[in-house]
């Protein structure tokens, strides 16, 4: 099932995708926030209302939004998780240039960062001339817990989505290895273009992500190649620490970010960013300057 947040006459709801079709639930369930909170009851009643309800528009004529706006916490995400990624990063860290890690890298996103599929991502001139992008599957959490064992883990994943990891390459590496405010800035994590929900998506090691700038592809890797699985990442960062239903986890970037390359090349004003995950859906997102003023 394809679980979708979008704007009507200025009034947030929800919907379920049928054929190409949205049919509208934000009777049943106000928010996809609380459709995960209702677990297996609230999929269920969606599923009924998939068949038999007629579909309320196309999925072309939505605007649609961030499938979880505003999430409970901070965006969890994890760095150097290709090791393609890892590589082409040697000595482009600042003063601070890790060995690869033996655990996860994780670090987070203000929750504000999270925009729509079809938003406008502001590319704040007055803060950073390296503004760069990284595709990435997004996983969402269910069913909350702590110490979650890796064999449990996917138990808990309520469903995938695509997601960019926008950052600012000047702010991430002033403060070395603190990731946070290079990370954080409004607008940086588009996320989308709905929440797939995990039975459609079997194995989410063999999923396929990319990153398009201006048509050019600039990224494209499978899951396989993932440092630490998508249960490991669970396993680990649930260890001590509950994840709750609605939490975002970012599962890192492949090679080929604007930074990595020679010479580097960022995001500039006016550039078309499509991120997507082929077996999930694409986001296109238009990079606009603000000079931080309204
Ligand atoms: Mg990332």
């Amino acid at each position: 099932m394809r679980i979708l947040t979008y704007e009507e006459a200025g009034r947030q709801r929800v919907g379920v995708l049928a054929e190409g079709a949205v049919v509208d639930v934000s009777d049943l369930y106000p928010s996809v926030l609380a459709v995960i909170q209702g677990g297996e009851e609230a999929k269920a009643a969606l599923a009924r209302a998939q068949a038999e309800r007629a579909p309320a528009l196309s999925v072309e004529e939505a605007r649609l939004l961030a499938p979880i706006p505003v999430p409970p916490r901070n965006v969890h995400a994890v760095g150097w998780n290709y090791l393609r990624h890892f590589d082409e990063l040697k000595g482009r860290r600042g003063r601070v240039d890790p060995d690869l890690p033996d655990y996860p890298n994780f670090f987070t996103k203000a929750s504000t960062t999270v925009v729509g599929p079809q938003d406008d991502v502001p590319l704040f001139v007055h803060l950073t001339e390296k503004f760069d992008y990284e595709a990435e599957l997004a996983v969402v959490i269910g069913r909350g817990g702590r110490d979650i064992p890796p064999e449990r883990a996917l138990e808990h994943v309520f469903g995938y989505m695509a997601a960019n990891d926008l950052t600012a390459r000047d702010l991430q590496h002033r403060s070395g290895l603190q990731f946070y405010k290079g990370k954080s800035l409004d607008g940086s994590c588009p996320t989308g273009p709905w929440l797939v929900t995990r039975e459609e998506i079997p194995d989410p090691q063999r999923l396929t992500v990319y990153c398009q700038v201006n048509g050019e592809e600039r990224q494209r890797a499978t899951t396989e190649a993932m440092l630490f699985t998508v249960a490991e990442l669970i396993a680990y960062l649930s260890q001590g620490m509950t994840l709750l239903p609605g939490d975002i986890l970012l599962t890192g970037t492949p090679a080929g970010v604007g930074h990595g390359l020679t010479p580097p090349v960022y995001l500039q004003p006016g550039d078309l960013l499509v991120t997507g995950v082929a077996e999930i859906g694409e986001l296109r997102n238009r990079v606009v300057a603000h000079d931080g003023r309204g």
